[in-house]
């Protein structure tokens, strides 16, 4: 059986996503994205984005996705409900195979398939996210003004975040696993220098507590329950979603997907953006900004004006 030969499939239709259906679609690019579930992404579990640049008021993930779809829609980009399981990246004609049986033909693929979260949870932190629990302080810290907030973690992405809040909170308990910060002396030194931080060694946190909000957290060997109004958790951070690649292209080393500066992957044709590569800072509008590079240089690419390979980052 023929399908119909697209001429770019989009895997996943979060913020990165979605800015390239936009820009593929408003090139005249017959475009499909196919997403799993909106829900299931980063953006879409965010609970208040208020800092998505010309949207003032704060929407919740969803709101801001779906107004993102409604523009690429409104150029004629097609938004297809399923989950893709694997690709063909290879040859001129790119496939894409889906958990509903189907499988789809495209010129060119841009992949946008995020980052998902770790896997182990923390009791109550689900019911809690976006009512007190967060993963970032960069997204939330301005909603904890004068409140008291916990990190969890030790790596650097916790004391990143925790010098993030000590702007705003009154005070920030960094919550550290293990006897010691996986971090450089002088960035754990800018912790000591911080009035408003305590650094609470070997806490080990059994649940997070609170109905409509976070009200207190459980640690391990203590008697009483911690209070705190907000919860920032920076475990093991999140890894990129790359399962349905099945190694057909180039992985760094750190396990993402590996792009060259015109977004392109190992793959002639195949380009990504968003979460999924390698990157310090998880923001929409820095994924959003990729989604358009990557639809510019797949619309360079069908056209056959893309330069020739540039290094991998
Ligand atoms: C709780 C939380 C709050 C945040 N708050 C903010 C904020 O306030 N401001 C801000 O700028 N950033 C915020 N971020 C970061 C921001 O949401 C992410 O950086 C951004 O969403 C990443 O975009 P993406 O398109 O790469 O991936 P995602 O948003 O994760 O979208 C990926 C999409 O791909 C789909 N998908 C995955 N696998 C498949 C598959 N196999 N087949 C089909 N579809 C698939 C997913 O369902 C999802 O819809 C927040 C993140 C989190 C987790």
């Amino acid at each position: 059986m023929q399908t119909e030969l697209y001429d770019v499939i989009i895997v996943g239709g979060g913020p990165a996503g979605s800015s390239a259906a936009l820009y593929t679609s408003r090139a005249a690019l017959r475009t499909l994205v196919i997403d799993k579930d909106p829900h299931a992404g980063a953006l879409g579990m965010a609970h208040s984005i208020a800092n998505y640049p010309g949207v003032p008021d704060a929407l919740t993930g969803m709101q801001l996705l779906e107004l993102m779809k409604r523009q690429a829609v409104s150029f004629g980009a097609l938004y297809l409900r399923d989950k893709v399981t694997g690709i063909d990246p290879e040859g001129p004609e790119k496939t894409v195979f889906t958990v509903s049986g189907k499988f789809y033909r495209a010129k060119s693929l841009i992949l946008a398939t995020g980052a998902m979260g770790k896997s182990s949870e923390i009791p109550g932190e689900k019911k809690l996210v976006g009512l007190g629990v967060s993963y970032c302080a960069t997204c939330d810290a301005a909603f904890y003004k004068g409140r008291v907030v916990a990190v969890y973690g030790k790596n650097r992405e916790a004391v990143e975040e925790a010098l993030v809040l000590c702007r705003f909170a009154s005070k920030v308990m960094l919550l550290c696993p293990g006897g010691k910060l996986a971090v450089r002396e002088d960035e754990a030194e800018l912790l000591n220098k911080a009035e408003n931080v305590e650094i609470r060694y070997h806490s080990k946190v059994l649940s997070v507590n609170g109905e409509r909000g976070v009200e207190s957290l459980t640690l391990e060997g203590v008697a009483d329950p911690l209070p705190v109004e907000g919860f920032f958790i920076y475990l093991s951070g999140s890894s990129p979603v790359l399962d349905f690649i099945g190694g057909l292209l180039e992985i760094s080393g750190c396990g993402c997907l590996k792009v060259d500066r015109e977004f392109a992957t190992s793959a002639p044709g195949v380009f990504a953006a968003g979460d999924m590569l390698c990157k310090e800072i998880k923001q929409a509008v820095i994924v959003a900004a990729e989604g358009c590079h990557a639809a510019l240089y797949a619309g360079r690419f069908l056209r056959g004006t893309l330069k020739p390979k540039s290094d991998y980052n």
